[in-house]
């Protein structure tokens, strides 16, 4: 790692990683395929092989990710879920027991309940928006995990509070903050652990490429690099390319999210069909104000609820021309689900209303079209 720091989020992002520009050496970073690399006589130096994840592309893709999130090292992975499971593989062993935030992504519930389970690694799920969570530690207790913001509604997460809460207990710090980018919040900063994204997400941006990274200490991610070599889920060297061509425009693409984000919420506040917004820039949001201290940008994910519960929800997704009906988000092009459908569907509606998701919720994550196209299809669609 010995490219110049610069300061910018922007300028890291194109440039961070970068060789030397050397005369006829191309612009654009060449895809290097290869499985294997020539090695040292003398046995000296790191073996590079691609399913270590050391080659070319991946350690460029790892310097730009720690110049974004701050950290020592990082790597990139197949996927988020193999970023989520080589995070908790390098943290816990059997007989040891993690501390989740009750809003986690679908698949890594699945992962903590039906797999870590199997290996003698036991959960339990509080919810760390609420004071007295820090009860469910055990003596046993090695990892908190946390998501902020959270699907779908929102929630944003005193993760400086909580890293204070589980360091003094001994405990680790993993953070899944696929729905913020490190342009938005940068958990290391606050004392988090390890750092997962999805970067199939913004990270990646035009629903291209799937990835996942995890950022965070030298020390840590040795751990990590030791348990992806043979647990194998590297990522593929052209997926590489697609990922670090995304992040090149990852700076320019939030700051068009964010601004959607506004403006489609304020919008929505208003807008007559519309029961409820859950965007955390709108004071009406449960943690605006910590929301205002640890992000620099509020997002491009928003949560509404349409009048008339469900079957206006149904009406209005397959009244939108513009915004389309897929799972995941942050790509450049808005889509909207309805998580009763996809990431919620194995609760009850009591159990959804619980988490805050009342007939009628419909999550958009907003891409980066004009503001004013978007307002005017989400109108239209709420008039049909
Ligand atoms: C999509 C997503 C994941 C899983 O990522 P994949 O790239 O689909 O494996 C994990 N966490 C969050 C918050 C996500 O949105």
């Amino acid at each position: 790692m010995n490219s110049p720091r610069f300061s910018g989020p922007s300028t890291r992002a194109v440039h961070s990683g970068e060789p030397p520009a050397e005369v006829g050496a191309p612009v654009v970073s060449p895809i290097v395929p290869s499985t294997t690399f020539y090695g040292d006589p003398s046995g000296e130096g790191e073996v590079l092989y691609t399913r270590y994840g050391n080659g070319p592309n991946h350690m460029l893709l790892a310097e730009r990710l720690v110049a974004l999130e701050g950290g020592e090292d990082a790597m990139v992975l197949a996927s988020g879920m193999a970023a989520m499971a080589c995070a908790l593989l390098s943290c816990l062993r059997a007989g040891d027991h993690l501390v989740a935030t009750h809003a986690i992504y679908g698949g890594t519930r699945v992962l903590l309940d039906q797999e870590l389970s199997r290996l003698g690694i036991g959960t339990t799920y509080v919810d760390m928006t609420e004071a007295g969570w820090e009860r469910a530690f055990r003596p046993e207790t090695r990892v908190v995990l946390a998501e902020s913001p959270s699907n779908p509604v929102l929630r944003v997460l005193d993760l400086r509070a909580i890293s204070e809460a589980a360091h003094a207990r001994g405990a680790l710090v993993i953070v899944d903050a696929t729905f913020a980018s490190p342009i938005n919040l940068r958990p290391l900063e606050h004392g988090v652990d390890l750092v997962m994204h999805s970067a199939t997400k913004y990270l990646g941006g035009h629903s291209d490429v799937t990835a996942g990274a995890l950022i965070g200490s030298a020390e840590r991610m040795a751990v990590v690099r030791e348990r992806a070599r043979v647990w194998g889920p590297a990522l593929d060297p052209h997926a590489c390319w697609l990922l670090e061509r995304g992040i090149k425009t990852l700076a320019l693409r939030m700051e068009r999210h964010n601004a959607n984000g506004m403006a489609v919420a304020r919008w929505a506040e208003t807008a007559a069909g519309v029961a409820r917004v859950h965007y955390p820039g709108l004071p009406s949001h449960p943690d605006h104000e910590l929301a205002r201290r640890v992000l620099d940008g509020f997002g491009g994910m928003i949560g509404i609820e349409v009048e008339g519960g469900n079957d206006a929800a149904t009406r209005f997704v397959g009244a939108l021309r513009l915004a389309k009906l897929a799972p995941s988000l942050g790509g450049v092009e808005t889509l909207v689900s309805e998580p009763r459908h996809t990431s919620h569907v194995h609760m009850t509606p009591e159990e959804r209303a619980a988490n805050g998701i009342r007939e009628g919720f419909i999550r958009i994550s907003l891409g980066i079209e004009d503001a004013a196209d978007l307002i005017a299809d989400f109108e239209q669609a709420l008039n049909a």
